[in-house]
């Protein structure tokens, strides 16, 4: 009995294992979907995210009449900007997932230790692709995208640009999860001392920094609707060293190398007919020290020549007359791109890259 009681007893475990097993199943399968899911995120931003829907929240804030007027101005609800019209700057891409999508995407892991950066700041020469990737950051998570300049903030009138910029986080925190883009950052927050910094500059900083500080407090960050600033800057040594400190993540957005080129001239030409004769490749080795800007002039202008010869020597009732998917066919050569790189020279300057570079080994983040 007593081995025959074991053998109940010890069947009966068994069942007991396997009924507590077979209740586990659901749970650990719903575990496996959620690990499964965040290991995949890192890695597809993005392609889960529903682009372009912007969750609606009520402003409450103090000021409704300068609210309605600044997102008007600001409110950008479609940059239709995606990863992928963006060419090259991967490890730039990877820095703003880590930094403004996957903090969105897991608000509860980015907790503590983990908290989000209180700001980000994309630096580099003119024409690299800040303001793009800032877009597709905002289209990619489908934030509310708040595109600011430096005009839609500073005013005449005392104190106005302080309440612009107090209004402006308001709306953010009222629209989140939302990123608030700030332009040309230089030229609102310019060095203590510098040649640009006046009375309504150093008022304007100090609000700006009053407020990044508040976001990090915010509880708005703890309930999974962060409010990020993300700022660009084409003279990140201007910066006032209060703001830089605050902007605590760095990203360098350098001039394009060979693959970025390619890459880029074959976005720029998606949508046009190429001659046979025309290289790529000789076109971005041609390129070498061209920004985005540049390249993206370049294509342009090669573009438009197959148009230029049509048209040479005709009167305007012969162009006006002319069948426009023949005009559609002409193909791009490769004499059209000689020709525009005789035109078009590159617009940054060795000392700019350097001073950039320099920058960048002091205060850059990687
Ligand atoms: P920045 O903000 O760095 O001054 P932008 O993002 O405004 O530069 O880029 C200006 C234009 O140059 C873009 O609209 C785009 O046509 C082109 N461009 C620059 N960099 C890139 C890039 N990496 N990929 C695709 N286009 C680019």
């Amino acid at each position: 009995n007593q081995v025959q009681g074991g053998k109940y007893t010890f069947a009966g475990q068994v069942n007991n294992y396997r009924n507590t097993l077979q209740q586990a199943v659901p749970t650990l399968n719903s575990c496996r979907n959620t690990v499964q899911q965040g290991v995949q995120t890192p890695q597809l931003p993005g392609q889960n995210a529903v682009a372009g829907v912007k969750p609606k929240g009520e402003y409450n804030g103090p000021d409704p009449q300068l609210a309605a007027r600044l997102e008007k101005e600001i409110l950008d609800t479609n940059p239709g900007v995606r990863w992928d019209d963006v060419a090259g700057l991967n490890e730039a891409k990877r820095l703003l997932q880590e930094a403004v999508v996957l903090p969105l995407w897991m608000p509860e892991y980015f907790q503590g230790i983990r908290r989000p950066w209180r700001g980000v700041l994309m630096f580099g020469p003119p024409g690299t692709g800040k303001t793009l990737l800032a877009k597709a950051v905002a289209t990619e998570c489908g934030t509310t995208f708040l595109n600011v300049s430096c005009s839609s903030l500073l005013a005449k009138w005392y104190g106005e640009s302080e309440r612009r910029v107090r209004c402006l986080f308001d709306l953010a925190r009222a629209r989140a999860p939302s990123t608030i883009f700030i332009d040309e950052i230089d030229s609102l927050c310019s060095a203590r001392g510098a040649p640009g910094e006046n009375e309504v500059s150093r008022r304007v900083k100090s609000e700006l920094l009053v407020q990044i500080d508040g976001l990090n407090n915010s509880t708005n960050n703890t309930a999974g609707k962060p409010v990020t600033v993300l700022a660009a800057t084409n003279f990140p040594w201007g910066l006032d060293e209060a703001l830089r400190r605050r902007l605590e993540k760095r990203i360098y957005i350098p001039l394009p190398d060979f693959k970025s080129r390619k890459e880029l001239i074959e976005i720029n030409l998606k949508s046009i007919t190429l001659a046979p004769d025309l290289d790529i490749d000789q076109v971005a080795r041609r390129t070498e020290g061209f920004s985005g800007d540049d390249l993206t002039n370049i294509c342009r202008d090669a573009s438009l020549s197959g148009m230029r010869r049509k048209i040479a020597g005709k009167n305007p009732d012969e162009i006006k007359n002319m069948s426009k998917a023949d005009i559609l066919k002409i193909p791009v050569m490769m004499d059209d791109f000689l020709e525009a790189l005789d035109r078009i020279q590159p617009t940054v300057s060795r000392g700019d890259i350097e001073r950039h570079e320099k920058w960048f080994s002091e205060f850059g983040s990687t």
